[in-house]
C-alpha cells in the first residue's frame, strides 16, 4: 500500500516546484520527484533539475537522507496536441477567452493523473505539486477546487487514498520567496535564484537580482515582481 510519511513531488526545476520539494523534504521523509518532458520551450528547466536537487542536498544533510529516486515521464502526445505558445515558437500574448496563450489545456490533469499512477507503483501517499490560485496566469487547472476535484477522481479510480498537496496555492510570488527563506535560509534563496528556471521563452542570458530570464515574459514578470516585494521587506527587517 502507500507509505504516509512518503511524498512523490511534481518537480519541473522552476521556482515554484523547487520550493514545494524543500517544503516536502522538511516534513516528509522519503521524497521521490518526477518531470515532464512535453516538448516545452523552456526545456532548459529539465537540465536545471539534477542542479538543483544536488543543491538542496547540500544544503541540508536532513534532506540528503530523505531524497529519493528522480523520474521523468515522456508526455510528447500533450505538445503535439496543443497550440500554445510554450509548445510553440509563437509570441506569448492573450486569448479572445481571458487566457494566456501559454495555457496548455489540462496540462495539470494530466501531469497529477500520470504522478498518480507513479505513486501508486512506488507507495508514495503524498503527492505535492506547486499549484497556485492567488496571483497565477488564469490557468483553470490550477484552481484549488480543480485539484480537490480530482483528488476525489484519483482516489476512486486507483482505490488508493492519495492526498494532493499545494503549499503555494494561497501565497503570491513574494510569499513563495519569503517560504523558501523560511525552509533553507539565504542560501535557499540562493539557490533558487541561482539554478531555478522560470522563463517561458527558456533564456539563460542574463542574471538579474532575481535569477536568470528573459525578464519581460509573464513568468519572469511574475517572478521578479515577487522577489522585489520579497527582498524590500527581507531589508527592512535586518
Ligand atoms: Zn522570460
Amino acid at each position: 500500500m502507500t507509505d504516509d510519511r512518503a511524498a512523490l513531488v511534481l518537480f519541473s526545476g522552476g521556482q515554484d516546484s523547487t520550493t514545494c520539494l524543500a517544503w516536502a523534504l522538511d516534513r516528509y521523509e522519503r521524497v521521490e520527484t518526477v518531470g515532464f518532458a512535453y516538448g516545452q520551450r523552456h526545456a532548459i528547466e529539465l537540465a536545471q533539475r539534477s542542479r538543483i536537487r544536488d543543491g538542496l542536498c547540500e544544503l541540508n544533510p536532513v534532506w540528503k537522507a530523505r531524497l529519493g529516486d528522480d523520474h521523468t515521464i515522456e508526455l510528447e502526445a500533450l505538445g503535439a496536441l496543443s497550440d500554445t505558445a510554450l509548445t510553440r515558437n509563437v509570441a506569448i500574448g492573450m486569448e479572445a477567452s481571458g487566457l494566456p496563450n501559454t495555457f496548455v489545456p489540462g496540462r495539470n490533469i494530466v501531469f497529477l493523473t500520470f504522478a498518480a499512477a507513479l505513486a501508486y507503483r512506488r507507495g508514495l501517499r503524498r503527492i505535492v505539486g506547486g499549484m497556485c490560485e492567488t496571483d497565477f496566469s488564469g490557468y483553470p487547472d490550477c484552481r484549488d477546487d480543480t485539484i480537490k476535484a480530482l483528488q476525489v477522481a484519483l482516489n476512486l479510480g486507483m482505490d488508493r487514498r492519495f492526498t494532493l498537496e499545494t503549499p503555494l496555492m494561497w501565497l503570491d510570488k513574494a510569499d513563495t520567496w519569503r517560504l523558501a527563506q523560511e525552509l533553507g535560509g539565504d542560501a535557499m534563496v540562493e539557490l533558487i535564484v541561482e539554478e531555478s528556471h522560470t522563463c517561458y521563452l527558456g533564456e539563460r542570458g542574463e542574471r538579474h537580482d532575481w535569477g536568470y530570464g528573459c525578464g519581460t515574459c509573464p513568468a519572469c514578470a511574475l517572478r521578479a515582481q515577487g522577489f522585489r516585494r520579497f527582498a524590500a521587506e527581507r531589508t527592512a527587517t535586518r
